[in-house]
């Protein structure tokens, strides 16, 4: 059942077995699992639910409806960095671009070696793997798909010697409308509000969306339940709830997980509540052709190129309608007018960082955490090295010009002047950037001095509550997160079921 709390009573009191906060790639397969296995479960969503169709392809509205502050979040640093994310039913899926993969073994390896997952083996994961792609539809992207954008970037690759491959994605219905980052149009793309949420109430969960979580009910050194306000739609306090449950899962995100946990002061003896923050800082080169591409037509995350990946960088496919590819190029006035008069004839791939770098999030007023990270030197040179190559990738491709997210390279034209950057020194405030994969802020370990939750995602502080979202990542991740972000959430499901299973009296 998906209600909205502005049908229920104004003073809302319930309980439940389970309470999930956050309805994105964390809580949705979450809320999913323990009502398939019986729990009275309860999902929270700040957010509302919303009919993507209805907006009719228009891409401004939906940013500012869907998106997190219509998508200001930014992060406090050099350089500073637009981190969007979603507030909605589904989370951020709703307005992901459909890439799926699973963990690297190497990167879960890493993790067991540095921070200790007793209990916890790459080969728990793989049924939930196996269960989430059947349940959301992985398959790869199609070369009828992909459009012009994708293919002409697998060209240039390919001279190089480099390797493209078509994107694994979740969207089995897709038909290349190009808007993934605006909602499916199309319906295609199985984000949470599509897939786990309504298996979550066809076994019996209850969704309230429009309540926001706000205060966490410790009784004992157990998490009994947990308090808020539902909201208007102005965003406004309409109402309040309370929900007694004897298990409480914490899926806001690696943004807004931590800034609970420090707004409520708990679960941080740590110390590391918010800190460890890696986001995969990612840049964008946009080509410029004599003929005419259409990159605006198939797939935008299309294909990807991991010849670099164990050196951190990864290339996929991007492309934006043209009011938000306007606004980050880098020109202004006559020069602006003029790009994007060939707009027609743009394409444009994205390079995405492993990042050694790392920041914290921190409570700030209201409901507004503040985000603070800087980009290192190691991740500075690997930028330069993956924005060189984007570009020899679109000159062998046949480009006139490419223009780069690097100030003072503002516009290359060939292969001679990528030289001169080879040679130049590059800042990290010289660089254009964004991120879409914030993790890492509550990161799992069995030691409860450098992390906040064990390996079956318990916290360490507090008995019954859970953390299962991006924030318990314990470090950068190098693939796009969403599938280990929900096979992490069924581990997490299963070790609460089986430990309840474990202490009833049957
Ligand atoms: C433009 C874009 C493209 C992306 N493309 C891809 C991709 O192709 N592949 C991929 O793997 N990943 C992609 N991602 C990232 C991926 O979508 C996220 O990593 C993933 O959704 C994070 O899951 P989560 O559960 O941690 O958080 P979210 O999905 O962000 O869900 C958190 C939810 O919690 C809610 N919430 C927060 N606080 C409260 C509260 N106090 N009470 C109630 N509810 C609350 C929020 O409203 C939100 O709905 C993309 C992200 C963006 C922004
Ligand atoms: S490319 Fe178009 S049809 Fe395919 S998932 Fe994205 S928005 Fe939907």
């Amino acid at each position: 059942m998906i209600l909205d709390s502005n049908n229920l009573e104004k003073d809302f009191h319930a309980t439940a077995d389970a309470v999930v906060i956050g309805s994105g790639a964390g809580g949705a397969p979450m809320a999913y699992k323990l009502a398939s296995g019986g729990l009275k479960v309860i999902l929270l969503e700040e957010g509302k639910k919303f009919d993507i169709p209805s907006y009719k392809r228009n891409s401004w509205k939906v940013m500012r409806d869907i998106y997190r502050d219509s998508g200001t979040v930014l992060t406090l640093g050099a350089p500073s960095i637009p981190i969007p994310l979603g507030n909605a039913l589904g989370g951020t899926t709703i307005i992901n671009s459909g890439t799926c993969f699973r963990t690297p073994e190497k990167v879960f390896n890493e993790w067991k070696k540095d921070f200790g997952l007793s209990g916890f083996e790459y080969s728990h994961l793989i049924p939930h793997f196996e269960t989430i792609e059947k349940m959301i539809g992985v398959s790869d992207a199609t070369d009828e798909t992909v459009g012009s954008n994708n293919l002409l970037f697998a060209k240039g690759a390919k001279k190089l010697g480099l390797h493209p491959k078509p994107l694994p994605r979740n969207a089995p219905g897709c038909k290349g409308a190009g808007l993934c980052v605006f909602g499916c149009p199309n319906e295609a793309k199985t984000s949470m509000e599509r897939s786990f949420i309504p298996a979550a109430s066809d076994n019996g969960a209850t969704i309230i969306t429009s309540a926001r979580a706000e205060k966490l009910i410790v009784k004992n050194g157990k998490a009994r339940g947990i308090s808020g306000s539902f909201r208007s739609p102005e965003n406004k306090k309409s109402g309040k709830f309370t929900i007694e449950a004897k298990n409480i899962i914490l899926s806001c995100g690696a943004i807004y997980s931590p800034f609970f946990l420090l707004k409520n002061g708990l679960a941080n003896k740590s110390g590391q509540v918010g800190k460890n923050l890696h986001i995969h800082p990612a840049a964008k080169v946009v080509a410029l052709f004599e003929e005419t591409i259409n990159a605006w037509s198939g797939i935008p995350q299309g294909y990807y190129v991991d010849d670099y990946a164990s050196e951190g960088i990864m290339f996929e496919g991007f492309f934006l309608p043209p009011a938000f590819l306007s606004f980050t190029l880098p020109a202004f006035g006559m020069d602006l007018k003029n790009f994007m008069a060939d707009y027609s004839k743009m394409a444009g791939f994205g390079i995405m960082v492993t990042d050694s770098s790392h920041g914290r999030v921190i409570a700030g007023i209201d409901n507004s955490p503040m985000i603070f990270y800087s980009v290192n030197k190691a991740d500075t040179e690997k930028f330069k090295k993956g924005i060189e190559i984007a570009a020899r990738v679109y000159f062998e491709a046949g480009a006139i010009k490419v223009l780069m997210p690097l100030n003072g390279f503002d516009v290359i034209n060939n292969t001679d002047e990528l030289k001169i950057l080879h040679e130049a020194k590059i800042k990290p405030s010289h660089l254009e950037l964004s991120a879409f994969h914030p993790m890492g802020t509550c990161r799992m370990g069995d030691n409860p001095k450098n992390s906040v939750v064990n390996s079956f995602l318990e916290t360490h502080d507090i008995k019954n509550l859970f953390i299962a979202d991006a924030s318990v990542f314990s470090s950068s991740l190098g693939v796009n997160p969403q599938v280990s972000i929900m096979a992490f959430s069924l581990w997490c499901a299963e070790n609460i079921l089986k430990k309840i299973k474990n202490f009833s009296p049957s």
